[in-house]
């Protein structure tokens, strides 16, 4: 397909300290693994997969818009790294005020010691995960295609590559802005700012400070998706300030996980030694990396006001966080002694790593009743005395509300879905693929399209990892 995608407005004429032009790297005897239909029908895009192939895999478009990459730079692991860059990401261009994105498409000017390319496994992975934290409600960029390929990329061995192509309004990212910060760039700084605020924060021109509205609002949008991580276990793996959007969307899936058995120190991705982005932390990285983006912004910003901002961020995020474990709960009201609730909740599942997603889509089954066993709901704990006390002031807090069980459990189930990718549903599909075998891609994509809903022909796929998960490694390599 060759209908042109246009750069999105304003972008290309920012001009070459922002992106270079590329011409994509097309895979070799590339195969359409999985087409998105749904989104292809909210973009308007015509045809079938199997006519958008030749783009979607890199081939380059005469009569199209080049394709760009963008510069940024960031810090990693808490450490300042420079310039960055998408070094395996393009940009086609926009539909639908949506960017469409090529990832492992070839060298870019950003691609530093990689090879430019994406290997079938993570991009099964990315793929998989962006349409499934759609399906939670929880905002992200999105997959609209899969394209593998026998050409061999090499990682730890040799594996196959394969292209993503993601859509978001924008990838705009927090390390964008510090590039130009840290280069005394200010003027680009500002113009980016401008950009942004006029593409995508309009409303921000409204007030006095534009930028500081901008500021604001990036902070409360970090908090809230960092609540929607927290409640749903979900661990993105390298929050490094490259890998934040500025519009507050789940972005670069890597070594992200979703908790199995509960623990607060989860860390998923095995690259990551000191435990930096481990599940407790990612609240608090959060907020680490917002100072970066304050940081950057502050030639235009007032120094106090930016101070101000950051200190929203904790009451900001309780809050949402509050929100979610009250949905999660069933509860209609707040009170101040539903944190103990919680906290004591979180001590018995970290004694006996009751599982996440199981527990709270139980819960939802609870039996408010006084004197009621709940004895489904208590086999997930070990300490079994400890879940019937806590059992009994969740019961009595229960009853304080005007709801029956029934109707909360019908709420309840809207909040905790049954459905998440673990690690191990997306390792099946990867053992698949590589035999190209693209079935359970289509299948685990339908059921995590929607979480909340039973699916009882897909009921294993709600099940306890098996044993074999165990073994599973993911890390930085990609
Ligand atoms: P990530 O850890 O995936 O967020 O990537 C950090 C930086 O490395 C980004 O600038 C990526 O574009 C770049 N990068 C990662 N993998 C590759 C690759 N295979 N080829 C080129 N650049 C890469
Ligand atoms: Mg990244």
């Amino acid at each position: 397909m060759n209908t042109p995608f246009l750069h999105p407005p304003g972008w290309a004429a920012l001009g070459e300290a922002f992106s270079q032009a590329v011409v994509p790297t097309p895979l070799r005897e590339p195969v359409m693994a999985v087409w998105n239909r749904a989104l292809a029908d909210e973009l308007a895009l015509p045809g079938t997969g199997e006519d958008w192939l030749a783009r979607l895999s890199g081939t380059p478009m005469p009569s199209a818009s080049p394709a760009l990459a963008t510069v940024y730079s960031g810090h990693q692991f808490g450490i300042w790294a420079g310039q960055l860059g998408d070094g395996r990401a393009l940009l086609l261009g926009e539909v639908a005020g949506q960017e469409i994105q090529l990832k492992g498409a070839g060298l870019t000017p950003y691609s530093r010691m990689g090879d430019g390319r994406a290997v079938l496994r993570s991009s099964i992975r990315e793929y998989l995960c962006s349409e499934a934290m759609q399906g939670l409600g929880i905002p992200t960029t999105r997959a609209l295609a899969l394209v593998a390929s026998p050409e061999t990329v090499w990682r730890e061995t040799p594996e196959t590559a394969a292209v993503v192509t993601r859509v978001a309004p924008s990838f705009l990212r927090f390390g964008h802005f510090e590039h130009f910060f840290h280069r005394g760039e200010h003027a680009q700084l500002r113009q980016l700012a401008d950009y942004a605020i006029t593409r995508y924060f309009p409303h921000c021109r409204e007030s006095t400070n534009p930028y500081q509205a901008l500021l604001d609002e990036v902070i409360e949008r970090t908090a809230d998706l960092i609540a929607d991580w927290q409640a749903v276990g979900f661990c993105h793996g390298v929050m490094n300030s490259d890998n934040m959007s500025l519009l507050g969307l789940t972005l670069d899936y890597g070594p992200f996980g979703f908790l199995d058995g509960f623990d607060a120190g989860h860390i998923c991705n095995h690259s990551d030694h000191q435990g930096r982005y481990s599940y407790a932390n990612q609240p608090e990285i959060g907020l680490w990396n917002l100072h970066c983006l304050a940081q950057a912004l502050l030639p235009l910003l007032d120094r106090d006001a930016a101070v101000a901002a950051l200190r929203r961020y904790q009451p900001q995020f309780e809050a949402a966080l509050g929100e979610r474990f009250r949905a999660k709960l069933g509860l209609l009201t707040e009170r101040e002694d539903d944190w103990a609730l919680l906290t004591t909740l979180f001590d018995l599942m970290q004694a006996g790593r009751t599982d996440w997603t199981i527990f709270w889509r139980q819960l939802g089954g609870f039996c408010s009743q006084p004197g009621a066993a709940n004895t489904a709901l208590r086999d997930l704990f070990v300490d079994r005395d400890g879940f019937d006390a806590w059992a009994l002031r969740y019961g009595e807090r229960l009853r304080t509300e005007n709801r029956t069980d029934a109707e909360r459990a019908q709420a309840m189930n809207r909040s905790n879905p049954k459905f998440v990718l673990r690690n191990h549903l997306a390792e099946q599909a990867i053992r698949l693929a590589k035999e190209g075998d693209y079935s359970e891609i289509a299948r685990l994509q339908h059921v995590l399209a929607a979480p909340f809903d039973e699916h009882p022909d897909h009921a294993a796929l709600a099940a306890l990892p098996p044993d074999w998960a165990q073994t599973l490694s993911v890390s930085c390599s990609s």
